[in-house]
């Protein structure tokens, strides 16, 4: 008899949808039907085949091809690797659980190298503005049940988190919302006309890049300085930005949700910071949060798991033994990849192939790079040791923070291949492979930092 499973967690977006069914065979081997997901989520776990899967670890040959390793080697080459690189740089995490992120923490620490996550190309920005202004936000389940006005600004959901409208923001029927959509109003401000555009009561087309001065005359409108608006604001009339301003300043409780196109945009973390600011404003005279549409269904996670280890969320330099150092720009990978600081790379729970720019890619494969995933993505393709591992929310259980930073139990439906470790085990067996190879629990002594030469294969394996 197949077995139904309720309350699965969907290892995708951001919105970390825990409300999954999933029909698994009598075997426990298959996944059979998905239910409650959206398209992309279904796709995930009916995906999810133990077919044409990489079970065994590979390392890149001399003449380029691979070859089958044991985990025992590959977990030696790399705490070999690592003890011998000056600057090792560990980055991603944020398709994989909190666990391995914790163990991710322990590997650098002993190994003296930089830990970042995805953070450090998307919503960084939003976490330095936070630094700096503060953070009024709330829960998804308080949007559910209480938003009356939303706004989403350079975020397109029904693309990028296709069930956030459903499930918490706009549809749904709340304990105060009773008439979901009927009583919501939904701002879109986004230079295009996005499919959420398209269903939204008001679309501002904004000028692209011109973000902040449109925040500026909000909190003009709002303050009572509306007779100093200009006539037209990035693009936006003065009658619309006024008119917007009221149903901002008469709701009963608003959320600004904010995407990439605020932090990606000219202004970056003074984008959100304004944000921020505005939204302090309204709040004396209605109630109103703000949130980060973050992308990944943990990409939130080594934020926090990091912030309660070392003080920091992203970028974090662990090269001085005595203390974590974060400044981004300096200490972010894909600045450190460019200025060609990096002696080993190690992709974890993401693909740093496909999403950093080419150059920064072309600096950190003249060293070794490892790739720690369970597909053959882009980052495996290139790298010169891939080790597999099962796949977080499907294959291995752990916890995930979703967008609003809530800690959700992801459970395993099926079990991995046989012998695939999750990467959470490869990291603690990278670590302990540390302190037996370097005989310290306080991490690598100088004197056993070598640095890597420009042969990734000989340095790593010799
Ligand atoms: S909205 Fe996101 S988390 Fe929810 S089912 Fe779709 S992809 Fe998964």
């Amino acid at each position: 008899m197949p077995r139904i499973l309720e309350s699965i967690g969907c290892p995708f977006c951001g919105c970390s949808c825990d409300d999954i069914r999933v029909t698994v065979s009598d075997d426990g081997n298959t996944i059979l039907e998905v239910e409650n997901a959206c398209s992309i989520g279904s796709e995930i776990f009916l995906n999810a085949s133990r077919t044409n899967r990489i079970t065994r670890p590979r390392l890149r040959q001399p003449d380029g091809t691979m070859r089958e390793i044991t985990y025992e080697e590959a977990i030696d080459i790399t705490a070999r690797a690592i003890i011998r690189a000056k600057k090792p740089l560990m980055f991603g995490f944020g398709s994989t659980t909190s666990e391995s992120q914790a163990a991710a923490a322990r590997v650098m620490e002993l190994g003296g190298g930089v830990l970042d996550n995805c953070a450090s190309i998307c919503h960084g920005p939003s976490l330095m503005a936070v630094f700096d202004n503060g953070y009024p936000t709330c829960t998804l389940g308080e949007v559910k049940n209480r938003a009356d006005v939303i706004v989403y600004w350079g975020a397109n959901p029904i693309h990028a988190h296709p069930r956030h409208m459903s499930r918490y923001a706009i549809y749904p029927l709340g304990f105060f919302t009773e008439n979901g959509h009927l009583r919501r109003t939904v701002i879109v401000i986004d230079p295009r006309k996005t499919d959420t555009a398209n269903i939204a009561d008001y679309h501002l087309q904004i000028k692209p890049g011109r973000d902040y001065e449109l925040f500026n005359a909000f909190r003009m409108a709002v303050q009572g300085f509306e007779d100093e608006i200009f006539e037209t604001v990035s693009g936006i009339p003065r009658q619309m930005i006024l008119e917007v301003s009221t149903i901002l300043k008469q709701a009963k409780f608003g959320v600004i949700f904010f995407g990439m196109g605020l932090t990606h945009t000219d202004g970056r973390n003074h984008n959100v910071d304004i944000a921020i600011s505005l939204v302090r404003d309204l709040n004396s005279s209605s109630k109103w949060s703000i949130m980060a549409m973050r992308g990944h269904y943990n990409v939130a996670g080594p934020n926090i798991v990091w912030s309660w280890t070392f003080g920091f969320p992203y970028c974090l330099d662990l090269t001085r033994k005595t203390h974590a150092h974060m400044n981004p720009g300096e200490t972010s990978s894909v600045d450190l990849a460019m200025r060609d600081e990096v002696d080993l790379f190690i992709n974890i729970g993401t693909d740093a192939a496909a999403h950093f720019p080419i150059e920064a890619v072309r600096h950190l494969k003249k060293n070794f790079w490892i790739c720690i995933d369970p597909h053959v993505s882009m980052a495996a393709e290139i790298a010169d040791l891939h080790i597999p591992v099962g796949i977080a929310g499907v294959e291995v259980p752990g916890i995930v923070y979703r967008m609003d930073n809530v800690p959700i139990q992801f459970r395993s439906v099926i079990s991995p291949p046989d012998g695939v470790l999750s990467d959470e085990e490869v990291l603690l067996r990278i670590a302990d492979r540390l302190e037996e190879r370097t005989g310290s629990r306080y991490g690598i002594p100088d004197s056993e930092k070598a640095g890597q030469n420009t042969n990734g294969y000989r340095s790593a394996t010799g």
